[in-house]
């Protein structure tokens, strides 16, 4: 099939929109994208500093994408509900044969044969027309804004995480003395869409909520934080005493300097969740005193990764929760629309930029 597709020859980099021939297996789903949303991993795919992308088997391209809304062009009857006219989010991985893959958990994938769509040897959503599974596909409810549809995939990122999250607390009686996370405090760095996510899931559980960049942040982000009852912080202006005692941290900057910097503030019990990646940020030093504190301190320092079809579902549902409780909190977060052929925007991200999306229609 012939396409208009957003392209990258991955892990080298660079971003073109052309056509492509994809050889497509004969799918009993066809789509259409609605909306592609831009990540960090877009861009950094793009910037060749992600080495674990590459192309999918036998082309020397890669469809970019992996967060999208579709609309369902045809399908062949299923199990599934889904009929031609839907509104579809597709998963982003696909199962390879470890136990967690079969189990429907390649999120968990044990031994990395797991694909990832417009990431790792898989072409990706931003392309006019391909074809998928039912299973792989998630229904939106025509009453959830599209608009707020497509950040079902970065949302369903941070269900996972925080389901980590829950599993490392049962270590340790965990809320403050009421039983509740009003006493605890959890920071958030980085200021992109999974930040704002993140900090909206920190205040469903009633954590005192902070979030940090290393400049200022303008006055929409501001008002979506106020909106959604979090704090802004600009640390480079942090004299070291004041912001402090987090007892769980969650890093979507995956700046090295940045994370050891936030690590030696953690409590007791405390939880420092990896999730930003970056492969091409300067290395930082850890010292035997923050192995010491990691030690003394009971902290444990979890990555996660992805989602499965439950965080998908979950993150859907608290994205239409959000903007409903917020005032249009989730709404706000897409700053940008952008037409497929306008590929700079991978290379320079917009001032002020929450989420960009791509738009087909
Ligand atoms: P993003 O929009 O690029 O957000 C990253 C944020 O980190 C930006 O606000 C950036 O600030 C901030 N930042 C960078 N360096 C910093 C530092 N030294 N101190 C404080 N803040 C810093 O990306 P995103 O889409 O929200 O995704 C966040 C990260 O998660 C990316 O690295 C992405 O690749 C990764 N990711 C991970 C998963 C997973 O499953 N683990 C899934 C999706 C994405 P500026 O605004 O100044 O750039």
């Amino acid at each position: 099939m012939l396409v208009d597709a957003i392209l990258t020859d991955a892990p080298k980099g660079g971003v073109i929109f052309s056509k492509i021939e994809v050889r497509e297996e004969d799918f009993p789903v066809t789509l259409k994208p609605i909306y592609t949303g831009i990540c960090g991993t877009d861009r950094g795919i793009v910037a060749g500093s992600l080495s674990f992308a590459y192309n999918p088997h036998g082309y020397n391209r890669l469809v970019l994408g992996h967060e999208s809304l579709c609309r369902v062009v045809s399908a062949e009857p299923n199990n599934y509900g889904i009929k031609a006219g839907d509104l579809v989010i597709p998963m982003v991985r696909r199962p390879g044969t470890c136990l967690n893959c079969l189990a429907g958990r390649s999120d968990n994938c044990s031994d990395g044969n797991k694909h990832e769509a417009g990431i790792t040897g898989m072409h990706g959503f931003m392309r006019s027309q391909f074809g998928d599974y039912p299973e792989y596909l998630i229904k939106v409810p025509e009453m959830a804004a599209a608009k707020i549809a497509v950040l079902t995939e970065p949302a369903k990122n941070v269900e996972k995480a925080m389901e980590v999250v829950d599993i490392i607390s049962r270590r340790s009686i965990f809320t403050d003395n009421q039983g509740s996370f009003e006493g605890k405090a959890a920071l958030v760095i980085g200021t992109g869409s999974e930040g704002f996510l993140y900090a909206m899931k920190c205040r469903d559980y009633g954590f005192r909520t902070i979030v940090t960049n290393r400049h200022s942040i303008d006055e929409t982000k501001v008002g979506i934080l106020s909106r959604i009852g979090a704090e802004f912080y600009d640390y480079t202006h942090d004299t070291g005493s004041e912001k402090q005692g987090f007892d769980l941290v969650i890093d979507t900057s995956g700046d090295p300097a940045t994370v050891i910097r936030f690590l030696r503030k953690i409590n007791n019990n405390g939880i420092l969740l990896l999730f930003g990646t970056n492969g091409k940020a300067p290395g930082a030093l850890m010292n035997g005193d923050d192995i010491d504190l990691i030690v003394e301190r009971n902290i444990t320092v979890a990555g996660s990764v992805d989602g499965s079809r439950i965080h998908y579902e979950r993150g859907l549902q608290d994205l239409i929760k959000w903007n409903a409780i917020y005032g249009g909190a989730a709404e706000r977060l897409i700053t940008g629309y952008a037409s497929p052929g306008s590929t700079g925007i991978f290379t320079a991200k917009p001032t002020g930029e929450i989420k960009t999306v791509i738009s087909w229609e």
